[in-house]
């Protein structure tokens, strides 16, 4: 702990400096390295201290990330401090490999909270503990591609990939059983020495890998479209804010693993019946639909996330989709926290899949409008859902 923070704290002394000058970016960023650590903790939070009060927007994924040695950039998670002058960055969601080099990289267009950046981008280069181990390990079965979990109180196991075949016996949640094949919703397991077969609705996956979001199949819902433009305030629609969103967030889900699918990368229109047709055509593991609000008193803001109470299943796993998404919301991308609530939208009623509905925030209340409007805090949203769908992964 003392380690990190004399090293920023000696960064700030010496090294950051604000100018009022014009960005840097065009004559390709100059970096001022600070050297290297040795032996880094695999799980290792780097703490960023600013010499003046920064601008929470400009500080994300885009802007703060590692590289790793294959010149990957990775997804990381930051959290600002009340003083705003430190920046919490949390490690990826699957930890750093042991005896691997980083590079972790601050770019230089973050913005201080008077508007200024940074003369220069920092970086660092950093060798993780080539003894550490990681601490998820799955059990050892050459055969299997997934490890499920299973989430729903009972889960029937069936002889044949449809509800119409013999069921054979039952897992209960908490259960993680190897994975063999997977053909649309049914995957192949072991029940007491036969080949069995699963919904995997009910179960949550992990790649043999390890990597987190490996091979699942995430579904982003961009509202509205086209003749539909959801909420407008002031020439700003609903429709463009989302689909801007929503297409960050598929950049971000994809570093991880993930096979990303949008229900609309343009801006045309699907019904709701269609959105959800479309998720379920890709055999969906999770669901993700993202809105801004309106109301008609200006004095009403902050971000709202919906789950379903009463659809057929994944009731839970949708409040605790909503619980995640939300509290990253609050955190990271710092909106009003109006809690997590129970709504029918046909979208997530309608998702056999975990399924969540985000309201980011209000284009009616000026201070939300301006974030929603703001292309650096579209990538503190998208961190926010990204972060929210790797808590839930990992809870
Ligand atoms: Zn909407």
């Amino acid at each position: 702990m003392m380690k990190k923070a004399l090293l920023f704290v000696t960064l700030v002394l010496t090294l950051v400096i604000f100018t009022g000058g014009q960005v840097l970016a065009d004559e390709s960023q100059q970096w001022i390295n600070f050297g290297h650590k040795n032996n880094v903790a695999i799980d290792k939070e780097w703490t960023i201290t600013f010499n003046e009060k920064m601008d929470r927007s400009t500080l994300h994924s885009n802007s703060v990330y590692a590289v790793n040695e294959n010149g990957e950039k990775l997804f990381l998670a930051t959290y600002l401090n009340e003083e705003r002058t430190k920046l919490r960055v949390l490690p990826p969601a699957d930890l750093y490999n042991p005896g691997e080099d980083y590079t972790l990289y601050i770019e230089s267009d973050v913005k201080s909270a008077e508007g200024y950046n940074m003369r220069n981008g920092y970086k660092m280069t950093f060798s993780i503990d080539p003894t550490a181990e990681k601490p998820y390990t799955l059990p050892n079965n050459p055969k299997a591609d997934f490890f499920g979990t299973v989430t729903a109180d009972t889960l029937n196991v069936r002889s044949g990939k449809s509800t119409d075949t013999e069921v054979i016996g039952q897992v209960f949640k908490g259960q993680e059983l190897p994975i063999y094949d997977t053909d649309g919703f049914w995957v192949e397991t072991e029940f007491e020495g036969q080949t069995a077969y699963l919904h995997k609705d009910y179960l949550k996956l992990r790649h043999v890998s390890g990597k987190l979001l490996e091979g699942l199949n995430i579904v982003v819902d961009a509202g509205h479209g086209d003749w539909d433009p959801g909420a407008a305030v002031n020439g700003a629609e609903e429709k463009d804010i989302v689909l801007s969103v929503t297409k960050n967030v598929r950049d971000r889900l994809e570093r991880l693993g993930a096979n990303v699918i949008l229900t609309r990368n343009n801006d045309y229109f699907l019904s709701l019946e269609e959105r959800v047709a479309l998720s379920r055509s890709v055999y969906n593991d999770l669901f993700v639909s993202i809105h801004a609000n309106s109301f008609s008193d200006p004095s009403v803001d902050g971000s709202e996330v919906f789950y379903s109470d009463s659809k057929y299943g994944n009731v839970d796993e949708g409040r605790f989709l909503a619980m995640e998404l939300q509290q990253e919301l609050v955190q990271m991308a710092e909106m009003d926290d109006r809690g997590v609530r129970d709504a029918d939208f046909w979208v997530i009623y309608k998702n056999g899949s975990p399924a969540a509905l985000v309201e980011l925030g209000f284009m009616t209340s000026p201070s939300d409008l301006e974030k929603l409007l703001n292309s650096n805090h579209r990538y503190l949203y998208a961190d926010s859902i990204t972060q929210g769908i790797i808590e839930y992964f990992e809870r």
